[in-house]
């Protein structure tokens, strides 16, 4: 359907088909390549903060390949942000650690500094400090990184930044991605740039960067023939998704401008609702590049699904907020910390189409329908029900 209004489509431009056939003229087609190198030294230079960056073909496998390079495996346990993706705790389970899960604090939706440091004390008094924690930054949201590099630096528990959602946001200035031990990127259709699918391991450990290249790419050992001293994997970016990759960083601020301005188009037009609050920036250290524009429904009014359904019904893609993942049946028997917070998100958060490609009509057709929901509350109940 070509007039659908996604919830957050690839957005792409003249100059990543150049880099394409860049590639196709040079034969660099494998996960090898000018590409790969030069798209890394990009990525290295919009972060900034001194990291190096090894590009690869997921944002998961990013995660997963800082997982290993901190030796996690069976026995270890992992602190992992509840309200997120699965993707932010699958990569635990490869390793064969135990995830323990974490609630959000109300005003970020991210990690709770407060329940993460009880979990920790609690962990270590039942006899195993956590291996690592994993703070999301939501949907573009900076987490309370304050509050989080400091628990993980008084406990010495290294941190993992899944900046999966958060290219482009900042907190008190400073790139999201940049301030764990390690952080991750993804380059997913959906992401807020793409490569069709890809991701990133930041550092500003050198040694960990060119491991996990290595690691990424069968873990060969430098000798002319095939010897393997240690367990690889086929993780490393192709040198053609990193040429899409070169074309779209060129435009990632005006991205992020793009995202945030659907935002305040949103708050604009949908504040005078009282069942409606918005995502807000908690202070004026949080700077979200609003991958996706998320709003709560205030419980007992007009229901998530039925503003879903009345969306749908005009081709326009909205969603549920992540489910947490101490919810989730496949996660059932994990610890978990905290309250109901992240319930509370998912229960009554909705994400609306947030794409940098929605055009000024999209947006007036997305507002005049969301507005309908909620001027006919009891008809909107009604069809809930039946
Ligand atoms: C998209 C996403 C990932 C995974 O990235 P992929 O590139 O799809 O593997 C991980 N964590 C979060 C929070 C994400 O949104």
């Amino acid at each position: 359907m070509s007039n659908k209004i996604w919830l957050s489509s690839p957005h792409m431009g003249e100059a990543e088909i150049d880099f394409i056939k860049g590639a196709f003229e040079n034969n660099w087609i494998a996960p090898v390549g000018p590409h790969i190198d030069a798209f890394e030294k990009d990525i290295e230079n919009y972060i900034g903060n001194d990291c190096h960056v090894a590009a690869v073909n997921s944002g998961t496998s990013a995660l997963h390949l800082a997982l290993i390079l901190l030796g996690i495996g069976p026995g270890d346990e992992v602190l992992c942000q509840s309200m997120t993706f699965s993707a932010s705790a699958n990569p635990i389970v490869y390793q064969g650690a135990k995830a323990v899960f974490v609630d959000s604090e109300e005003q970020s939706w991210n990690i709770s500094p407060l329940f993460l440091e009880q979990a920790i004390k609690d962990r270590i008094k039942k006899g195993k400090k956590p291996s690592a924690i994993i703070v999301v930054h939501l949907y573009g949201m900076p987490a309370a990184m304050a509050e989080i590099v400091t628990i993980a630096q008084n406990y010495e528990i290294p941190l993992i930044e899944d900046a999966a959602e958060a290219l482009g946001s900042c907190y008190k200035k400073r790139m999201l991605g940049t301030f764990g031990d390690m952080g991750i990127y993804s380059f997913n259709g959906n992401k807020i740039i793409t490569t069709s699918a890809g991701g990133a391991l930041v550092s500003k450990n050198n040694v960990w960067i060119d491991r996990a290249k290595f690691l990424a790419t069968q873990a060969k050992d430098n000798l002319p023939y095939y010897q393997h001293s240690t367990i690889g994997y086929n993780y490393r970016m192709s040198n053609i998704c990193a040429g899409i990759g070169r074309g779209q960083i060129t435009k990632i601020e005006l991205r992020v401008m793009q995202r945030r301005n659907n935002f305040e188009f949103y708050k604009k037009h949908l504040s005078d609702i009282p069942e409606i609050s918005f995502h807000k920036e908690p202070d004026a250290d949080y700077h979200s590049n609003r991958w996706l524009s998320t709003i709560l429904i205030e419980p007992g009014t007009v229901t998530k699904e039925h503003i879903i359904a009345t969306l749908a019904k005009q081709n326009i893609e909205a969603r549920c907020t992540w489910k947490p993942m101490h919810l989730q049946p496949v996660f059932k028997d994990c610890p978990y910390y905290g309250e109901d917070i992240a319930e509370h998100v998912f229960e009554n958060g909705l994400c609306l189409p947030s794409g940098s490609n929605l055009t000024g009509e999209d947006r007036e057709l997305i507002v005049r329908q969301l507005r309908t929901c909620f001027l006919n509350v009891s008809n909107a109940a009604f069809y809930t029900h039946y």
